[in-house]
């Protein structure tokens, strides 16, 4: 059962987002009106839960999504759009976690992730206004020789030469801010409008899947030889069911909530700043994330706004005013913007796991599989995500398995401490933050 507020409520008496502004909704015509019997249940209308059908559909399966809301409504819709490659944690770390085979099987997916992304853009004459090159921006000195560590780790075990390092001045010069001391450019990965990307997806299956928007599921349970999956508006029959809520996933899966904790985290846009200004401020246009761990990160939009992300929340409730919540940080990194209007602000929750790695697994004889916990870095990984759990049921397991073989620790105290323990966690990095600032 779900529990009394659902995560995805939090969303329910909010202004619109500069994403929501800027593109139709679906307004998916689906009803579900009886009861129905179908080979995959999708549960979320985001990008894992679109991707899936996406591949799904195309294998042949006949598929429903459920969507609490609307497509979108939850992360995909909210994000900073940074379409990165490898993992959440930078990939020495992955290869000290799980060994240096898995960990490049890894890297492979997340260069994968990000083709795909491109590839489903260009075959479809997708509009979410793609750009290339994501800016880290170093905040601690001690990020300097990490950046050139991992220049040339890369370079070396896996002859990857998509990053370049900039020192001070020179990062000064790309980036219109006093207080960073280096950069290290990634030019394998993108930023988007999330929001376009998703519903121009969904708008693509819309002829074969059944989308119900609207109709949040209740409860699943198996049955017999199928899962039973109970919506607001009926009950669908299904062999498979692939779980895709995220942050927003509650008690759905039961204890596999304790896997991750839900954070909220936020956005603004200014008015538009026009091409010039804001190339004064971002010279070439990347997207950039800075190495604190309370990140900031920001990218201009299609029609020049400054869109700027920052600030956590870890309890159930959004901060009242993000406004001037992420207004704050954004005057400590650029105090020029000051006099620009903000037109927007918004927050979105998001599934962070304990080792920032994705969970993927299947409950109920493999008949529910999920996967969730994306950290942060989820915009390409949970298009990928799509096409693994779709071979994953096709019978194919072996690159699912790259993720489902990965341990993930679960929150001590599930429910009563997990909000707690990371509150407890963030207060130590966000002085710590404070100090650097
Ligand atoms: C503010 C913010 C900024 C971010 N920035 C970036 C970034 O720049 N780059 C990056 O890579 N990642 C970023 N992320 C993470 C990324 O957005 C997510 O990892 C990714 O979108 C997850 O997609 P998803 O489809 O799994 O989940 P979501 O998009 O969250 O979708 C889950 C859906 O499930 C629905 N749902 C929940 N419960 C039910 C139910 N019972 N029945 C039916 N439907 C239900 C919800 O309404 C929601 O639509 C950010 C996240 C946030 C919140």
């Amino acid at each position: 059962m779900l529990t009394k507020n659902q995560t995805y409520r939090q969303h329910d008496n909010e202004k619109i987002s500069f994403y929501r502004s800027s593109v139709d909704d679906l307004n998916s015509k689906d009803q579900l009106n009886a009861d129905i019997d179908i080979d995959v249940c999708v549960i979320g209308g985001g990008l894992t839960g679109i991707s899936s059908a996406l591949n799904l559909s195309k294998k042949g399966y006949t598929v429903a999504i459920c969507e609490a809301r609307k497509v979108g409504w939850g992360a995909s819709g909210r994000n900073g759009g940074q379409l990165g490659i490898g993992m959440r944690k930078d990939q020495y770390t992955v290869e000290k976690m799980l060994g240096i085979n898995h960990a490049k099987e890894l890297w492979n997916l997340g260069l994968e992730s990000v083709d795909e992304v491109k590839s489903l853009i260009k075959e479809n004459n997708i509009d979410c206004h793609l750009v290339n090159g994501v800016m880290s921006t170093a905040c601690f000195e001690k990020d300097i020789d990490e950046y050139k560590f991992e220049i040339e780790h890369m370079s070396k075990n896996y002859q990857f030469e998509g990053y370049k390092y900039f020192n001070k001045s020179e990062i000064k010069h790309e980036i219109d801010s006093d207080i960073y001391q280096a950069g290290m450019l990634n030019s394998g990965s993108y930023h988007l409008n999330p929001l376009k990307l998703t519903i121009s997806l969904a708008n693509l299956i819309k002829k074969n899947v059944k989308i119900y928007e609207n109709n949040r599921v209740l409860k699943l349970y198996e049955k017999n030889d199928k899962v039973e999956i109970v919506t607001k508006n009926g009950i669908i029959k299904a062999n498979k069911v692939v779980v895709a809520c995220n942050g927003y996933l509650d008690t759905l899966l039961g204890s596999k909530k304790n896997k991750f904790i839900p954070i909220n985290n936020y956005i603004v846009a200014t008015e538009p700043l026009g091409e010039k200004k804001a190339r004064e401020i971002i010279r070439n246009n990347y997207a950039v994330c800075d190495t604190r761990f309370i990140i900031d990160y920001y990218r201009f939009s299609e029609d020049w706004r400054m869109i700027f992300g920052g600030g956590e929340t870890f309890t159930s409730k959004f901060v009242k005013d993000s406004k001037s919540f992420v207004t704050k940080r954004m005057l400590k990194v650029f105090p020029q913007l000051k006099d620009y209007k903000i037109d927007y602000s918004w927050g979105g929750t998001l599934a962070i796991t304990v080792n920032r790695l994705p969970h993927f697994g299947s409950i109920m004889n493999n008949k529910v599989i999920y996967a969730f916990g994306y950290s942060g870095h989820g915009l390409a990984l949970s298009v990928l995500a799509g096409k693994l759990i779709a071979e994953h049921i096709n019978g194919n397991s072996d690159r699912f398995k790259f993720f489902s073989d990965i341990s993930h620790m679960s929150i001590p105290c599930g429910s009563l401490l997990r909000r707690p323990i990371y509150s407890s966690t963030i207060m130590y990095y966000k002085f710590r933050d404070y100090l650097s600032s």
